[in-house]
């Protein structure tokens, strides 16, 4: 499954880029015709807020309802069957790239408390940023679990 976020999603695109999902995030002022041309040459669940793009895009579309990214993100998990533990941590949630695993250059250039850990090392080749099993990735997939299973 992929996804195309309109403008307003930035927080919710990053939260599935960090599931693993490939996740267009359009740019502010791309046209909405641009959009659904998008997502249905790329096979793209489009995500909006806006109830007419929405509409135009059935039934391969999902209005985004709530506010903030966890409540975003389970009004996604209501409309799709999304597996919130599918790849963590294989995209960069800044611009959507792969990561490919770290060299050891750039492993050496990782804070000492991050090259102390285990791994996986993983960098982006697009923008190069670095990404390792730290404690944000721990809060992360806090973040997944309580999207899954919100009463539990
Ligand atoms: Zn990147």
């Amino acid at each position: 499954m992929r996804f195309l976020c309109d403008e307003m999603l930035v927080r919710l695109a990053r939260l599935l880029r960090a599931a693993g999902y490939d996740t267009y995030l359009a740019a502010g002022g791309e046209k909405d015709a641009a959009l659904l041309h998008l997502a249905r040459e790329e096979g793209r669940q489009l995500l909006t807020r806006d109830r007419r793009l929405a509409e135009a895009a059935q039934p391969d579309s999902v209005r985004i309802t709530g506010f903030g990214p966890e409540q975003e993100a389970r009004r996604l998990s209501e409309a799709v069957l999304i597996d919130w533990d599918f790849a963590p941590f294989t995209r960069c949630v800044m611009d959507n790239a792969p990561l490919r695993p770290a060299s050891l250059d750039q492993i050496d250039r990782m804070p000492p408390r991050a090259q102390a850990l285990a791994g996986p090392f993983r960098a982006c080749p697009a923008c190069g940023r670095l990404y390792w099993p730290g404690s944000h990735a721990r809060r992360m997939a806090d973040r997944f679990r309580g999207i899954a299973r919100p009463y539990s």
